[in-house]
């Protein structure tokens, strides 16, 4: 059963996605406000060549009112082309008016086209025409709707470099997007392949392939997660069920027990009542024989009543036994249930809170642990330190052994980085080939000596295995102590940037802030 995703965990990832949706939807806007100004800059700059002809003003005017419908309209295009041919066909235009309106032109196109295709080719036409290799309108406006058409339009996706950059802006989102999200266990293997595939698209890579594989992934993550919230409903229902019932015996057997109490009640009075008959009936009698017949009567009343007590008492006896003995069951099969679910929910959060590939604790053990160190910190202001590790030109390790070896390197590292510290230190895999230490009750100095020891141990690290050739790999980091006013970002900020500095400073370095 897979009941124990914490509910603040799907918060997170659904905030987390919503998060990359929001973003996507951004760009959307941002891509109608820039058609909107091309639109409105169209517009303005055929309101400033009206009146230059009474041909091309029929043609501006067409525009403007086509423009209504938006810039990516067929007849627009159409108007557009018409124009250009107009405007090639006036010959009585001066040489100085057409060079001011081509300048105008392209500093216009080359505002509203900022990717580099488009710059570069209209930088090429520009020039062409400045030194008059091109002369004639016609094959000028042809030559630029043939070039803003290309690129819109390309039949060849993988020769556009607006493609390639796509593509890997495309990847990394859908990377980062599966860095963030929890994985459940099952899909760990699948995630890992998607995850490589993504880091390695390259021109050449089948992309559409890529992208159904990753969206065919994170649908089965979704459809698990729904599974999940439907079985902690399942159980719930089911823990309120057996509740109920609980509840229904102990109330039974309370009952039961009132009853018996009433019994007794009854019992005692009416045996009292039959004593303050025979007392009177005693006191009233005359003669011996008729005083022993009362007192015979009455004891058999008592008896009887008696024997129909106890009868009542030891079948109720026997009921209560059995409620009691329902009720046992019910409870030690609670209990059972009960540690049966402590042990899964250990699990599950052991789960979340660990990483996959290297069994360190993940980005979310990292962010729960830096909240009480820091929480810790400030209470009791010992000193606090923290290291951002990060793997030495990895990317050329997974190029030249490819990933598997280079998982194998992420498994070692991890295990070297936490063999070597103190039990109170605490290791992380903060993403991809980073890793974040947090070393309570440790200073800067100390912090730095502890990081140098490690990364000279990754530096002496043999990493031949499965008969793969061996590969020197380094590591470097950057170290912080919080200080005061520090806030978890200001820290890690100063560490980031100590990094950089490593790294800019020839990397296998340790650089604190
Ligand atoms: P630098 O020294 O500047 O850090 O260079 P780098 O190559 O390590 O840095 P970069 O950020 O360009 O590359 C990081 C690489 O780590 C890219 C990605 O392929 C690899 N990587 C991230 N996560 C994994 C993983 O889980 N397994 C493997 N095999 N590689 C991973
Ligand atoms: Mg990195
Ligand atoms: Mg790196």
């Amino acid at each position: 059963m897979g009941f124990f995703t914490k509910d603040a965990d799907q918060d997170k990832w659904k905030n987390k996605y919503l998060k990359l949706f929001d973003e996507q939807q951004q760009f959307v806007i941002e891509e109608s406000e820039k058609q909107a100004l091309l639109c409105k800059t169209i517009i303005r700059l055929s309101l400033a060549a009206s009146g230059f002809d009474a041909q091309l003003d029929a043609h501006l005017q067409n525009i403007r009112a086509h423009l209504e419908q938006g810039i990516n309209n067929n007849i627009l295009k159409q108007d557009l082309e018409n124009f250009a041919t107009v405007l090639g066909d006036i010959n009585t235009i001066s040489p100085q008016k057409h060079s001011l309106s081509t300048e105008l032109l392209f500093n216009f196109l080359l505002r509203q086209y900022t990717s580099t295709p488009h710059q570069a080719a209209l930088q090429a036409l520009k020039i062409a025409s400045e030194s008059s290799d091109i002369v004639n309108h016609e094959q000028l406006f042809g030559t630029i709707l043939a070039i803003l058409n290309t690129d819109l339009s390309s039949t060849d996706p993988s020769k556009s470099i607006t493609h390639t950059i796509d593509i890997k802006i495309v990847s990394n989102q859908l990377l980062r997007l599966l860095e963030a999200i929890d994985i459940p266990i099952v899909f760990n293997k699948q995630a890992q392949a998607v995850k490589h595939e993504l880091m390695t698209v390259n021109d050449s890579t089948p992309f559409q392939a890529v992208l159904d594989k990753s969206i065919n992934l994170l649908l089965k993550v979704k459809q698990h997660n729904q599974l999940e919230r439907q079985d902690i409903d399942k159980f719930l229902t089911h823990i309120t069920q057996q509740l109920t019932e609980l509840g229904q015996t102990v109330h039974g057997a309370s009952e039961s027990a009132m009853e018996s109490e009433l019994m007794r009640n009854k019992l005692d009075s009416s045996v009292s009542a039959q004593m303050e008959a025979l007392q009177i009936s005693s006191s009233t009698a005359t003669k011996l024989e008729s005083l022993k017949e009362i007192i015979n009567e009455r004891l058999v009343c008592i008896t009887l009543e008696i024997q129909d007590h106890t009868q009542k008492e030891s079948i109720h006896r026997k009921k209560t036994q059995l409620q009691l003995e329902e009720l046992t069951l019910k409870v030690k099969h609670m209990e059972a249930e009960s540690n049966d679910l402590k042990v899964k929910l250990k699990q599950a959060s052991d789960q979340a809170l660990r990483d996959a590939l290297t069994k360190l604790p993940n980005r979310l053990a990292y962010e729960d642990r830096l909240q009480n160190e820091f929480a810790r910190w400030k209470r009791y202001h010992m000193p606090l330190s923290m290291i951002i590790w990060d793997i030495d030109l990895f990317k050329r390790v997974n190029d030249e052994f490819g990933h598997k070896y280079g998982d194998e390197v992420l498994k070692i590292i991890s295990k070297k980085l936490s063999e070597h510290c103190r039990e109170t230190d605490f290791v992380s895999r903060f993403g991809g080939e980073e890793f974040i230490m947090l070393l309570p009750n440790t200073d800067k100095q100390m912090a730095i000596r502890l990081a140098n020891q490690l990364r000279y141990i990754i530096e002496q690290t043999d990493f031949n295995f499965n008969g793969k050739q061996s590969t020197p790999i380094t590591i470097s980091c950057g170290i912080t102590e919080f200080i005061e006013d520090d806030s978890a970002e200001t820290a890690f900020d100063r560490a980031d940037n100590a990094l950089y500095r490593a790294k800019q400073q020839g990397r296998n370095l340790c650089c604190d802030d």
